[in-house]
């Protein structure tokens, strides 16, 4: 018999193909009129086409959004809302931008419409990672989580194939935790398989041609359901290792660390992907669409690898294996080299 305690992400999804054009009737849905349009500013142009486009109802433009969301940042898009006198923002870009929206919405309250260009997910969650001197804290809270949520696939064609494999990447590992997680349920669990099937599917096709619009789709659908299951559940081992390390890379051999005590977990994940082994279905996928598979490759150095056990296993935290030193050294080790995990 299961037991379990299922808290919904409230949000309203715009999703498809040219859908750009709704943010408008979304704004003014909102009974807002002078949105404030972020962007980074690699995606400055972009953010002034939507500016423009929103005409009367765009009080400015803010293009200076960072990756971690430093403080510094927020501080000057602050002073922007309050001489503009903005009464919402519109994110147009990845988790970097969505993540100023998010620190505006927790300082103000504003309303935020996202309108996301990666897989990153960050749209879907109540949670916000903020830099202050180097430091990066994350909370989480109700004013963080954006309102509304416009995916426009037109607008993920331009992903490069790197940035694309390293972002559908991590989106499924938010999904693979979520399905062992300690606050798992069965409707998150739907979710997250079915994020996995489809960026699965999807990332190596886009892999293969960047401007394939179905496949880029599908990447877009899975990136948003594993966006939800990150912001409705717990993270585990994968995820702070992740902290530690800076980057995803980690995923297949978390995963194969944790395999013996989430069988049910890991028979998803090879369902989702089509294999008869979770782990190893995580490393192929990863070799398959580029993306890094050694830590070696990330610029890790091989002896700041007993540096990082330590700091993993520094601060208890609940998994479904228990964490021990020697076998996160060894997880480290497997991930440095980039070896295949070996079948459960
Ligand atoms: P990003 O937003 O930093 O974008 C990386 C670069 O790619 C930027 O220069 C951006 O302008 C550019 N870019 C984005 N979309 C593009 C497109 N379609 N075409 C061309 N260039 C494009 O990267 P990200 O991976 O989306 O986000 C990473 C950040 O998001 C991190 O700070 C991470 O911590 C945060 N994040 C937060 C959450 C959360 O729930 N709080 C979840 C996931 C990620």
């Amino acid at each position: 018999m299961q037991s379990f305690t299922y808290v919904g992400v409230p949000g309203r999804v715009v999703f498809g193909s040219g859908t750009l054009s709704r943010v408008p009737d979304e704004v003014r849905a909102l009974g807002c009129s002078r949105a404030l349009v972020l962007s980074t500013p690699q995606q400055a142009d972009a953010g002034r086409a939507l500016a423009d486009q929103l005409g009367g109802l765009a009080a400015g433009l803010f293009t200076e959004a960072a990756m971690h969301t430093p403080v510094e940042i927020t501080d000057r898009a602050m002073q922007v809302v309050a001489e503009l006198g903005a009464d919402c923002t519109i994110a147009l870009g990845g988790g970097s931008t969505t993540g100023l929206g998010k620190a505006i919405a927790l300082r103000t309250d504003l309303p935020q419409v996202v309108v996301p260009t990666t897989y990153a997910g960050s749209e879907a969650t109540p949670i916000l990672g903020e830099t202050r001197d180097g430091v990066k804290t994350t909370q989480r809270g109700p004013r963080i989580l954006p309102e509304v949520i416009v995916y426009d696939v037109d607008l993920t064609l331009s992903l490069p194939i790197g940035l694309s494999a390293a972002s559908g990447m991590n989106a499924i590992a938010h999904a693979v935790e979520g399905l062992y997680t300690q606050d798992a349920n069965p409707i998150v669990s739907l979710m997250a398989e079915e994020g996995i099937r489809a960026l699965g599917a999807a990332l190596p096709r886009i892999a293969a041609d960047p401007s394939d619009r179905e496949a880029r789709s599908d990447a877009l659908y899975g990136a948003w359901l594993c966006g939800v299951v990150l912001g409705s559940v717990g993270m585990a081992l994968h995820h702070k290792l992740c902290h530690t390390l800076g980057g995803s890379f980690d995923l297949p051999h978390a995963a194969a660390y944790n395999a013996p005590a989430a069988p049910e977990a890991m028979a998803r994940v090879a369902r989702a992907l089509g294999a008869a082994d979770g782990p190893q279905a995580l490393y192929d996928l990863a070799r398959r669409i580029g993306a890094p598979t050694t830590l070696e490759a990330i610029g890790m150095p091989e002896d700041g690898l007993d540096r990082a056990a330590d700091l993993a296993v520094a601060n208890p935290y609940w998994n479904p294996r228990p964490i021990d030193r020697a076998g996160v050294r060894a997880l480290l080790d497997d991930a440095f080299h980039g070896r295949r995990p070996k079948a459960a």
